[in-house]
């Protein structure tokens, strides 16, 4: 997830605070401790990255949240992408595929108090049907095609964040905003480069 992103491109102040508020100690592997807040990606358990802080704080900028706002996150990973939204937005649905990370991540986000984060293991192509329709939606793994369901769960107004492009391509980070009689706005924004998302 080595990007040319800098912090300095984001300037939503509840973004910043947010950034500022939430222990990335805590979602790293006790020997990364000490590079917790470097602006890198770092290695979690399963094969997976935690991404790297100017490209969480730019994607949380682009959902434009409120305090309001109710918000699906795919790839719960460590779970420190989904504490930075329950800084912001009242309710966070996380979906993860694998086991072992969706709990570890369950507990480690009770445990830090944020109690408006659900988290649940499953396939994230298929979203989270029962609380949609969501304000805002981020996918934090690249999406070879975006999953129809994610498009389908997002509300009238909603935005989407998505890295989208194969493990071995170019993936660029998309913006999609649902407008006013369900035009479908899309935005191509940074090249990045995200672990794939896999479904099915
Ligand atoms: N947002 C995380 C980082 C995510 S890394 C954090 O802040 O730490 C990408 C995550 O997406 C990995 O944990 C991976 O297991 C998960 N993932 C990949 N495909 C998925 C799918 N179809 N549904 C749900 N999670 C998926």
């Amino acid at each position: 997830m080595n990007s040319r992103l800098r912090l300095e491109e984001v300037s939503d102040p509840a973004v910043l605070s947010a950034m500022d508020a939430v222990p990335r100690e805590e979602f790293v592997p006790g020997q990364l401790r000490e590079m917790a807040y470097a602006d890198r990606a770092l290695p979690i358990m399963c094969g997976q990255t935690i991404s790297q802080p100017a490209v969480v704080a730019y994607m949380t900028e682009q959902l434009r949240l409120t305090a309001a706002s109710r918000v699906l996150e795919i790839g719960t990973g460590s779970g420190y992408q989904a504490a930075v939204l329950a800084e912001i937005a009242r309710e966070v649905y996380s979906v993860e595929r694998i086991p072992e990370l969706a709990r570890t991540a369950t507990d480690r986000l009770a445990r830090l108090g944020y109690d408006n984060v659900r988290v649940r293991e499953g396939d994230g192509g298929l979203g989270w049907p029962e609380a949609a329709p969501f304000d805002a939606i981020i996918v934090t793994a690249a999406a070879a095609v975006i999953p129809p369901a994610l498009l389908a769960q997002l509300g009238a107004g909603g935005r989407m964040i998505v890295p989208v492009g194969g493990p071995n391509d170019a993936q660029v980070l998309v913006r999609l905003e649902r407008r006013l009689g369900d035009e479908i706005v899309r935005e191509y924004l940074w090249p990045v480069r995200f672990v794939p998302l896999i479904c099915g």
